[in-house]
């Protein structure tokens, strides 16, 4: 049987309480011999700061470092807002993502049929959408240098971003919604400027290239950002997997998010190289949204995000993709129900707590093994 090493830093508010209902899975995993998950957990964010005065830990970034997935709840909330700039809550998940080598964000959105109609957009336009985002994380616009804002004297100022993209980066990124695409619908869509933008001609240019020589087999086609933007709320079904820069990845990670209705309910992954030895690569599993201090303590917050981020690390870490496909039937089956927190419950109100969605989860699941 299949050993791995997880390692869980829950972080800080509704963070703990969405995890703990990931761990019930993990455990019921174990208990039924499916799979044999080691479990460690850390701590990261607020609660790392009120134990270490650091946003994580030396020894938890080393356990990080060696584990098979990391998965993380989220950071932050008012309690922190005052602490030194070095040390506060996010400056945990960014020293996680620069250390593990995290370039590559992945973004499902996913409709599921009994949310179709809490979309912002007409049922049939979403319904049964299963599209991923693939995120450049490490590069471009948000890093390159210069990065300044300049005073040019007569009440003036000049600011400066710079967009950088070398070769290197454009490949692993290609290659990873490459080969992402196989285990899908074959099919990717890059998304970049290259009418006004040299970073734009070369992205174009590198993911042509490692097309026609690597992954023939895929489908390949190029859009302008811009237009993509429009195309996911036009019929966003036409897509696979869209693999665009940091920036572009930002915006229109966002917009196929909202697709599909509440924050609660939103997954994401970050991947890293492959290991040259293992082939595996190191990888950070988290729900989009986070610590949620409005609700925290509550048992109003709906632990999906966090259950579906798990899902997303059985498919890409742990080898276990049939049991990432009973999760999303699970969740699925739930739904269906009419089961809902508060987030998804429209004008109706809530009928299940965090624990309980949980639990109805976890129903389902044990029905289907
Ligand atoms: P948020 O995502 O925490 O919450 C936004 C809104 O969505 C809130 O009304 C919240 O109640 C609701 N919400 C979020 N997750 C939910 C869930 N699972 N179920 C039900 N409702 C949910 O964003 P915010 O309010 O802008 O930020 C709160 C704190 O979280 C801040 O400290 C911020 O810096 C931090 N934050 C952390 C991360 C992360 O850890 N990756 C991401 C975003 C924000």
């Amino acid at each position: 049987m299949a050993s791995y090493n997880l390692f869980l830093l829950p972080g800080d508010g509704i963070g703990p309480e969405v995890m703990t209902e990931v761990e019930a899975i993990i455990a019921w995993f174990n208990a039924q011999g499916i799979a044999r998950f080691e479990v460690d957990r850390g701590l990261v964010g607020g609660s790392a700061y009120d134990a270490h005065g650091q946003a994580i830990s030396e020894p938890d970034m080393a356990k990080a470092m060696a584990s098979d997935a990391v998965l993380f709840g989220a950071v932050g909330g008012p309690k922190w807002d005052k602490v030194p700039y070095d040390v506060r809550p996010e400056a945990g998940l960014l020293r996680l993502r620069k250390d593990l080598g995290l370039f590559a964000n992945l973004r499902p959105a996913i409709c599921y049929p009994a949310l179709a109609d809490a979309s912002s957009l007409k049922r049939e336009v979403v319904e049964g959408l299963d599209i991923l985002i693939v995120r450049e994380l490490t590069g471009g616009v948000y890093f390159g240098e210069p990065k300044t804002i300049t005073d040019l004297g007569h009440g003036q100022k000049r600011g400066i971003d710079t967009q950088v993209y070398e070769t290197y980066e454009i490949e692993r990124i290609a290659r990873a919604a490459f080969d992402l695409a196989k285990t899908r619908r074959n099919k990717v869509s890059s998304a970049e400027k290259r009418n006004v933008m040299k970073t734009g001609v070369l992205w174009n240019e590198v993911v042509t290239r490692i097309h026609a020589a690597e992954y023939p087999s895929v489908q390949l086609e190029h859009v302008l950002a811009d237009n993509c933007a429009m195309q996911l709320v036009r019929w966003p079904k036409q897509y696979d997997v869209i693999v665009t820069d940091n920036l572009f990845g930002d915006v229109l990670s966002d917009v196929a998010a909202m697709l599909t209705g509440s924050l609660g309910m939103l997954p994401s992954a970050s991947l890293g190289a492959p290991d040259a030895k293992t082939g595996r690569r190191k990888s950070l599993y988290e729900p989009v949204h986070g610590s949620a201090p409005d609700i925290a303590g509550t048992g109003a917050a709906n632990p999906i995000a966090m259950i579906a981020s798990f899902g997303m690390a059985l498919r890409y870490s742990l080898g276990l993709g049939d049991w990432a496909d009973k999760l999303d039937q699970a969740i699925a089956a739930v739904l269906a129900q009419g089961i809902r927190t508060k987030d998804i419950a429209g004008s109706q109100p809530a009928n299940a707590t965090t624990t309980q969605m949980g639990a109805a989860i976890l129903g389902e699941l044990k029905k289907l093994a």
